[in-house]
């Protein structure tokens, strides 16, 4: 449902992306992995349509073809940060339903809107501004309006990013949950909680592919050659742990 070929990018002549080949469907759950510089973020930038790219096509059709509207409607990406403002948090997650919406929210706007700050444990917040929240209660902001976007595509950079330990579980089984019904696509930096839920992963390097699978690449030698590290990777109830030696 999201596919590119020989995907290339630059930005002002230096070419970050240099020739990917992605391609993901509903029902999974993918990581990408890699150091910081390899061409992550904006891979995800080039699959959810923020920056044109050429060659993505979503659900069989280029990414061009689609309207503003339409897109959105299909694929919600969550930024690494989001932005902070004197809009309140319900408006804020409301904007995620601008695409259904004509003049006025309806009750089921208003309706998806409470069931995703529930979702996220942030009803609390819901009169509070953007402006007055914590960084992370921000992040979980940024994912309800996502959700509230009900697509079928969803694309997370760095989701975990700010949260404490219990919302970082929370974060990862709601993009868990979401690939049994959609994909779920997200950056993580942090290799074990990607480990922990995702089932495919992408290891990127210099604006390549390097790597891509379910746990059974997880090798040693993968992870000397992509973050140049020496690593054991033992398992721990069933799942891999990667230690850094
Ligand atoms: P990652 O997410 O893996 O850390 P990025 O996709 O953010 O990598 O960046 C890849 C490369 O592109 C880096 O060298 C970065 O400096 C560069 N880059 C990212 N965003 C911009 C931008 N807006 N303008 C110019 N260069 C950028």
């Amino acid at each position: 449902m999201i596919e590119t070929r020989a995907l290339r990018f630059s930005y002002n002549g230096r070419e970050v992306l240099r020739g990917i080949d992605f391609k993901a469907k509903s029902g999974e759950f993918v990581a990408i992995l890699g150091p910081n510089g390899a061409g992550k973020s904006t891979l995800v930038k080039c699959l959810s349509g923020i920056l044109r790219c050429g060659g993505v096509r979503i659900l069989g059709r280029p990414v061009e073809d689609y309207s503003q509207r339409e897109l959105a409607r299909t694929v919600a990406y969550v930024p690494q940060s989001a932005e902070r403002s004197f809009m309140t948090v319900f408006d804020t997650v409301l904007l995620g339903r601008k695409p259904y919406m004509s003049l006025t929210p309806s009750r089921k706007d208003l309706e998806t809107v409470e069931a995703v700050l529930k979702r996220l444990g942030i009803e609390h917040l819901a009169l509070k501004r953007t402006n007055e929240i914590s960084g992370g209660e921000l992040q979980k902001v940024g994912i309800a309006r996502a959700l509230a976007q009900e697509t079928e595509i969803l694309i997370m950079d760095e989701p975990t990013n700010n949260l404490d330990l219990k919302s970082q579980l929370e974060v990862m089984r709601l993009a868990r949950e979401f690939s049994e019904k959609g994909l779920s696509v997200v950056v993580m930096h942090d290799v074990n909680l990607a480990l922990r839920f995702a089932g495919r992963f992408v290891f990127m390097k210099n604006g390549k592919i390097v790597a891509d699978g379910g746990r059974e690449i997880l090798k040693p030698s993968l992870f000397r050659e992509v973050y140049g590290v020496d690593v054991a990777i033992e398992e721990v109830r069933g799942v891999p742990l990667v230690v850094p030696l």
